[in-house]
């Protein structure tokens, strides 16, 4: 959210710079969350939920999102879309960013510890942290002091990233990629020129946004949309993924147009991380539709 200062025409002296009473309170809240986030990454309280990635050439769950998770004792459950903006407004993101990946890394090291098959992590990775100094330097450095394939992790970027020199991208892409991270383009078709960025990107996959399917169940111009996007990712080799499916009236729709990889309530809601363990444990070929009910 951005603060405008309104003008208070009112004032006797002329324009006058005001805020009002909506301004202060978000301001307030800005402030609030701004000391929650410092206080739960230095407590290390964010936790992590992941929501697992359904499959259906493999018939089986393969992956899964890691998602980031902020309770507060006094305002309770706090939604990252809110938390993100305000981390990346006060420079808190690339703390964030690495927390994120080094608990991931925890919980991969602790799964081989544990004997468990290795799944494939996806982290969400904001546009600000791409223009940090040492991103990549930083990030790999994690990686490899857990030991962690790198393989096994998949940076999932928006197209937002392009607000910054595509050569400039490109270069920090390509050296992750050089190491084995591979990248998801995510909300795919909620920007402007989606199909130049799955043409230009090095990505491997892409998640198409929960709005397109909402839409389809109205609009057989969106359902038609979604059975181009996957035949434009069969022709680049790209993996599609459909975010948000939660009917079972959904899921056929998708899989009678072709869409292999599917993420949404109907398959799990995102999971604490010992919920994960037996999740992925179980030998699932078919999804346990909303068998959880864990905090999304
Ligand atoms: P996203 O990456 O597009 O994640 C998908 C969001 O959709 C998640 O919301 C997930 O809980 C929700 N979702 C999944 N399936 C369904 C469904 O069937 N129905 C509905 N209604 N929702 C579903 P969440 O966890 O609240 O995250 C919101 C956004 O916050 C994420 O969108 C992502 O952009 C951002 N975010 C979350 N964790 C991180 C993080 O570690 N780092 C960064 N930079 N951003 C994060
Ligand atoms: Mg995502
Ligand atoms: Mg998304
Ligand atoms: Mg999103």
């Amino acid at each position: 959210a951005e603060y405008k200062l309104k003008t208070n025409t009112k004032s006797e002296y002329g324009k006058r710079m005001v805020f009002d009473d909506h301004d202060r309170q978000m301001m307030e809240r800005r402030f609030l969350l701004t000391s929650v986030i410092r206080k739960a990454l230095d407590d290390e309280t964010f936790r992590i939920f992941y929501q697992p990635i359904y499959s259906f050439r493999n018939q089986s769950y393969t992956k899964a999102e890691a998602l980031l998770r902020l309770y507060d004792e006094n305002l309770g459950w706090i939604t990252p879309d809110e938390f993100i903006p305000i981390a990346e407004e006060q420079g808190l993101i690339h703390d964030l960013g690495l927390y994120v990946l080094e608990h991931v890394c925890r919980k991969l090291v602790d799964r081989k510890k544990k004997g468990l098959p290795p799944v494939g992590i996806h982290i969400n990775v904001s546009t600000v942290q791409f223009s940090k100094n040492g991103f990549f330097a930083s990030f790999m450095e994690i990686i490899d002091r857990y030991g962690i394939d790198p393989s096994q992790i998949v940076m999932e970027v928006t197209e937002s990233i392009m607000i910054q020199s595509f050569d400039f991208i490109m270069a920090i892409m390509k050296r992750f990629i050089d190491r084995g991270v591979c990248f998801s383009l995510d909300d795919f078709g909620t920007g402007y020129s989606s199909l130049n960025y799955i043409a230009a990107l090095p990505i491997s996959s892409i998640k198409l946004d929960k709005s397109f399917i909402d839409r389809s169940e109205k609009s057989d111009v969106y359902a038609l949309l979604i059975k181009n996007v996957v035949e434009i990712a069969r022709g680049l080799k790209i993996e599609l993924i459909v975010e948000g499916v939660e009917t079972t009236g959904q899921v056929k729709t998708l899989t009678k147009i072709g869409c292999e990889a599917m993420q949404g309530y109907y398959f799990s809601k995102p999971l604490p991380e010992t919920e994960l363990d037996n999740f992925f444990y179980q030998d699932i070929s078919r999804p346990a539709a909303c068998e959880t009910s864990a905090v999304s």
